[in-house]
């Protein structure tokens, strides 16, 4: 059995931990990074060749620093791997004022300085006759939203890790680590390893290698492809009216040229060990439901399907820091359905949680706010 030593390892090379395992290695620390598969994968949060990649957020004006960060990171990568990650096709956001999501996302867009326009439903009609506006309702254009492709996105991570002399492993399962007086162990399905820090990126699976009772749910999610007529189509997401607490239905424009739509949902709450990718009765009626209703230009004859799985937090943030019983381990999990676009900056985060640097505009993501974490 190989006993390895490195400074950091990394446990998962989904997005989050490839960006973490790609700013540490720049940081000159020695760094392994091990996946139970081979990423960019159908098996956690990252399946599918899209995601939005918007610069407003409904989660928050104080994600608008991570938004600026986190753009200017992957056009770095970008650069540096010679890939187009971002596919600048604009995103419409439509919904009624007063509705939790769209409030939230013209909030963050009036805090910052990023481009928008709000136009009104007869305008909208006109300037997006593919989308179904209602009278109540605005649309927000926000010309530098983009498309974040999966696939290169995860490899030009990846890349930039290995070119700074990360090791990295997939189809390789880390089963339990231990915190030692000198460090971390690591028992892997294939080798043991040390290492003076652990960072655990193992998306919904947390909980579980963790050895902790964080309060996140897992939700499946199901994202269908249709054929799209005419031309690519921006990126757009439906607001539900005033009163509803669920995610807006969302799409965009993929790789092939179909149209990928969702109609997310916190009911379907599932084991991550029991993500498979057949569909469940409801499935596509759902989606197909809102596709016909705001895009009937769309052909409603789904072209494939892809079977999703995201963390839901209770409080509605990520989990980001050190384990609350180990020093020498940090966490990234909780994603909430919107940590691809954001992954190069919470790699970043990560990085500093384990070099120790001061980052209190991180401290709304502690593992240590929630009391099942401390016990
Ligand atoms: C349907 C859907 C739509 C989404 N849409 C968007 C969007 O439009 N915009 C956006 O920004 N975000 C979106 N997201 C969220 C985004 O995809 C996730 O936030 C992101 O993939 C989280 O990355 P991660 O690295 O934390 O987890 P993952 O992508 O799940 O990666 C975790 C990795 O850990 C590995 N792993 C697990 N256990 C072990 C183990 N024991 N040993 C070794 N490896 C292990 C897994 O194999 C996996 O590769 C969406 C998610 C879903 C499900």
């Amino acid at each position: 059995m190989s006993q390895e030593h490195y400074d950091v390892i990394v446990v998962g090379l989904g997005p989050w931990g490839s960006a973490a395992a790609w700013h540490l290695s720049s940081r000159g620390k020695s760094v392994l990074a091990l996946d139970k598969f081979t990423p960019p994968h159908k098996e956690g949060s990252h399946g599918g060749a899209t995601r939005l990649a918007r610069q407003s957020s409904s989660a928050g004006e104080q994600y608008t620093a991570f938004t600026k960060r986190t753009f200017e990171l992957w056009d770095r990568v970008a650069a540096e791997t010679g890939t187009q990650i971002l596919n600048r096709t604009g995103t419409l956001f439509v919904g009624e004022p007063g509705s939790l999501w769209f409030d939230r996302t013209i909030g963050s867009l009036q805090a910052s300085d990023f481009e928008f326009d709000a136009i009104d439903a007869a305008a909208a009609r006109r300037r997006f006759p593919w989308a179904q506006v209602s009278g109540a309702e605005v649309a927000v254009w926000e010309p530098n939203g983009t498309v974040a492709l999966v696939e290169p996105g995860i490899r030009g991570l990846q890349t930039e890790a290995r070119r700074h002399g990360a090791v990295l492993r997939t189809g390789e399962e880390v089963l339990e680590w231990d915190e030692t007086p000198s460090g971390v162990l690591v028992r892997t399905d294939q080798g043991r390893y040390t290492a003076d820090k652990l960072v655990v990126a193992v998306g919904s699976r947390a909980n579980h290698l963790l050895q902790l009772d964080l309060p996140y749910k897992v939700a499946r999610q199901v994202l269908a492809n249709f054929r799209q007529p005419g031309p690519a189509l921006p990126a757009v997401y439906f607001a539900k009216p005033p009163g509803s607490t669920e995610a807006p239905a969302y799409g965009c424009s993929e790789p092939n040229g179909d149209w990928k739509f969702s109609v997310p949902g916190k009911e379907d709450w599932i084991d991550p060990e029991d993500l498979t990718q057949d569909l469940r009765p409801g499935d596509l009626e759902r989606i197909l439901q809102v596709l016909r209703e705001r895009m009937p230009g769309i052909d409603p004859e789904p072209q494939s399907t892809t079977v999703c799985m995201w963390a839901e937090v209770e409080d509605g943030h990520w989990v980001i820091g050190q384990h609350p019983q180990s020093s020498r381990v940090v966490i990234g999990t909780g994603d909430m359905g919107r940590g691809f676009r954001y992954a190069p900056a919470v790699g970043e985060m990560l990085a500093d949680h384990v070099d120790e640097v001061p980052r209190p505009d991180t401290d709304l993501f502690l593992p240590s706010r929630f009391a099942a974490a401390r016990a």
